[in-house]
């Protein structure tokens, strides 16, 4: 089964997501679980957390449907101690967050070395945060996702996510999220279906499509390797609709929430609805 879905709003709680996905006709969404730009927030109540479960279950959204995503300004990979302490503690919060609500996966950016420490010491970081989160958490998969590789991020090449990987020990518990933009703009090409073999035939060798757990799926304002984070409606960027028709007919990514990031929120419903279509559901 393939779930299409996007990154909606969860504005006067985490409640409001899955009525506000079921209005675009996705099965499947990302959601904040607190406000993005801030360190800390409330923890849920009974009633929250009641809320949240008897929306999904409403609409029909089972966790393997919903990819959570973790703040912007944790840095798991920090080169100082203080940026780092700080930064663990919110992401062991992340995680405890889905823990409560009964979420299954959290996705996360790697980090940064702002260029004060080597990309490696800083992936060892992060791998080390992620074995502390796992540490303090039950039943959540820490999901990372590949990046640009705009500024001093990590994450960009696939050996980098197969690097933490390789340090984490509860390997049953760590995922990757493969962004389509992000990948096509560290410099893997999507355009064509051989492109697109290729590049899955890197990830697959590299990482291993074991351990996928989501798809967020965005065309690409700016060109292959151009390392810009810039997302584009479906099919109005460089990357182009091949790419996402692949992906929707390829059982590699079935099962899994396979969401958008695209700007224009007013043409969601349209891109789900074409996506569903090619994958024929
Ligand atoms: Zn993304
Ligand atoms: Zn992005």
């Amino acid at each position: 089964m393939k779930y299409f879905g996007a990154h909606v709003s969860a504005s006067g709680g985490v409640a409001n997501a899955p009525a506000n996905a079921a209005a675009i006709g996705a099965t499947a969404f990302a959601l904040f679980t607190k406000n993005q730009r801030q360190w800390s927030a409330a923890p849920f109540t009974a009633a929250q957390i009641d809320a949240f479960r008897r929306a999904c279950a409403g609409h029909g959204y089972a966790p393997s449907q919903i990819l959570p995503h973790d703040s912007y300004l944790i840095n798991l990979g920090h080169p100082e101690a203080e940026g780092l302490a700080k930064s663990r503690e919110a992401f062991v919060d992340e995680m405890a967050r889905c823990e409560a609500l009964g979420l299954d996966r959290l996705n996360f950016h790697p980090g940064s070395h702002l260029n004060r420490i080597p990309a490696d010491e800083s992936l060892a970081r992060i791998a080390e945060s992620i074995n502390i989160a796992l540490d303090r958490t039950r039943g959540v998969t820490a999901v990372i996702e590949n990046t640009a590789g705009q500024g001093s991020n990590l994450g960009f090449s696939f050996y980098h996510l197969a690097a933490i990987i390789d340090r984490v020990e509860d390997k049953s518990r760590v995922g990757v999220c493969l962004d389509t933009c992000h990948a096509f703009a560290a410099g893997y090409d999507l355009r064509t279906a051989e492109a697109c073999d290729a590049t899955f035939a890197e990830f697959d060798s590299v990482v291993g499509f074991c351990y996928l757990r989501g798809m967020h799926l965005n065309d690409a304002m700016k060109g292959v390797g151009s390392r810009v984070d810039r997302h584009a409606p479906l099919g109005d960027g460089q990357i182009g609709w091949e790419c996402f028709r692949y992906i929707a007919r390829d059982a590699r990514f079935d099962d899994m929430p396979l969401i958008l990031e695209t700007p224009d929120e007013s043409r969601w419903a349209a891109e789900i609805a074409a996506l569903k279509e090619m994958c024929g559901q």
